[in-house]
């Protein structure tokens, strides 16, 4: 597993990002795709575990290529070009920037290691880092992750639509339509 929170946590958190403008499906895609975009840096785990440590791409490239401003610029450009609506590229760079905070505040890892992010690279070594970091399995995480959840089925139930969308909006309508028949009446107005 990917240190910092789980890529769920971080595309749950990216989703709910999306849901503050009415930006369309596209837009919420956008966003939570530049949410989770960071990780993508850590994709070498694989390579180093099959080659027994011969290729540390992980070691090398993890935190240290996507997990800095400049990588958040691009990315939520690509995000704007990609709607053509400013307002994607502003929740996309926000989005991007909870993605950060998040492994900040809450990836400390078993063996005690806090996964500092060198926010200014590739201009300055300066490394991000929190003395409180809460561990990657902490109920801190478990926390927001559940919090993050109650959010999600609230909107469902009212705006018609979840993170499924993202995948298929006809699997996220029978989602929303079992959500609405079991807690429609109890989630308040604005159906
Ligand atoms: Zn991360």
């Amino acid at each position: 597993m990917l240190p910092g929170m789980s890529p769920v946590s971080h595309g749950l958190l990216s989703w709910l990002v999306g849901e503050t403008l009415d930006i369309g499906r596209r837009g919420r895609i956008a966003v939570t795709t530049a949410g989770l975009a960071p990780d993508l840096d850590g994709l070498g785990a694989p390579v180093e575990m099959l080659s027994d440590g011969a290729l540390p791409w992980f070691t090398a490239y993890h935190h240290a290529v996507l997990h800095n401003g400049l990588a958040g610029v691009v990315v939520s450009a690509i995000a704007w070009a990609w709607c053509r609506d400013w307002r994607v590229g502003l929740l996309a760079i926000a989005a991007f920037h909870l993605h950060l905070v998040c492994d900040i505040v809450g990836s400390r890892g078993p063996d005690g290691h806090d996964w500092p992010i060198p926010y200014l690279l590739p201009f300055h070594p300066w490394e991000w880092r929190w003395d409180g970091q809460w561990r990657l399995d902490s109920w801190q995480n478990l926390l927001v992750t559940g919090l993050a959840l109650v959010a999600i089925t609230v909107l469902a139930v009212r705006r018609g639509r979840s993170p499924v969308e993202l995948l298929s909006p006809r699997w996220d309508q029978r989602v929303v339509e079992t959500l609405r028949q079991r807690l429609g009446r109890s989630a308040g107005p604005g159906r």
